[in-house]
């Protein structure tokens, strides 16, 4: 007897250790969710922070690709907006030319004009204009980027225009040869500024002037016409494409053959150097002849359309 006593006793201790035991595990097993729970949400308010910075960074990010997105609308719009200040420009120079013409003032007006280039020394004689504040026109052919990519730019920027001279400028066995040879080299020439420079050239010299296309001349001015260009010769030159002179020479050479003309195309060119010396004389001279300058433009009177 008695073992119905023991058995129960034992049951009773193996009752408190599986409790115990119960109790313990699910201690342990709560102590571990709870830490688990506190790391998890630890966790989670770094991920919070973390995100919240990045969606800050994304907006301040985004914020910036706006701004940017109007700087660059912005400089998309200058070129619109300097083409249509030009365009306001040749309107009042164009009605300052029918003035003239009309006898309604005494001012005389002066077309500046530089052929072949640009050159090395071309930047000098942007600095010469600069100073008297005047705009000219560079009849420019294609020459070498690497080397010149400043130089037009320059002249582009600083308001002067720019005319097309063909190309090569081959007169001896290239331009001359045919109708379709000398358009292609002016469309060559007009591609060239305008990717280089996004310039619409539409004013155009003949390399020789329009005299040197001989019996093609008529037919070249048609073509010219169909692709929007208008030509324009001179009637007046330092002559220093032919002659090698002093820059008095050059100067007197413009000075005293003005002959009082109204409209005055004067023929120059970028590269000699002695026509540089010569320039400031030339524009206070013709400033003391009533001459006003004006850079070419389609429109004009002085060009033929
Ligand atoms: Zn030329």
């Amino acid at each position: 007897m008695g073992t119905g006593d023991e058995r129960i006793r034992r049951y009773h201790w193996a009752l408190i250790f599986l409790t115990a035991a119960a109790v313990v595990c699910v201690s342990f097993r709560l102590a571990y969710e709870v830490r688990r729970n506190r790391e998890l949400t630890e966790k989670l308010k770094a991920t919070e922070a973390e995100t919240e910075m990045i969606l800050k960074s994304c907006a301040s990010a985004e914020a910036r690709i706006g701004e940017l997105e109007t700087a660059i609308e912005n400089v998309k719009g200058l070129p619109k907006q300097a083409e249509a200040a030009r365009q306001r420009f040749f309107d009042e120079a164009e009605k300052l030319e029918e003035m003239v013409q009309n006898g309604e003032t005494d001012l005389k007006i002066a077309y500046l004009t530089f052929d072949d280039g640009p050159y090395e020394i071309t930047e000098q004689y942007l600095d010469v204009l600069e100073k008297y504040g005047i705009l000219a026109t560079f009849f420019q052919r294609g020459r070498d980027w690497g080397t010149f990519g400043q130089t037009y730019i320059r002249v582009a920027r600083s308001g002067h225009t720019i005319g097309n001279h063909t190309f090569s400028h081959q007169i001896r066995g290239g331009i001359y040869r045919s109708v379709q040879a000398f358009m292609d080299d002016v469309i060559k020439n007009r591609t060239f500024i305008y990717e280089k420079l996004g310039i619409t050239t539409d004013v155009l010299r003949f390399p020789g002037g329009s005299g040197t296309a001989g019996s093609l001349k008529q037919d070249i001015i048609e073509e010219l016409r169909k692709e929007g260009y208008a030509y324009v010769n001179w009637n007046s030159a330092t002559m220093d494409g032919m002659y090698d002179l002093s820059a008095e020479e050059y100067r007197d050479n413009v000075l005293d053959k003005t002959g009082g003309r109204k409209f005055l195309v004067v023929l120059m060119h970028d590269y000699n150097r002695n026509t540089l010396k010569a320039l400031p004389e030339i524009i206070e001279g013709l400033e003391s002849q009533g001459y006003v300058f004006l850079p070419l433009f389609y429109e004009s009177l002085a060009v033929n359309r």
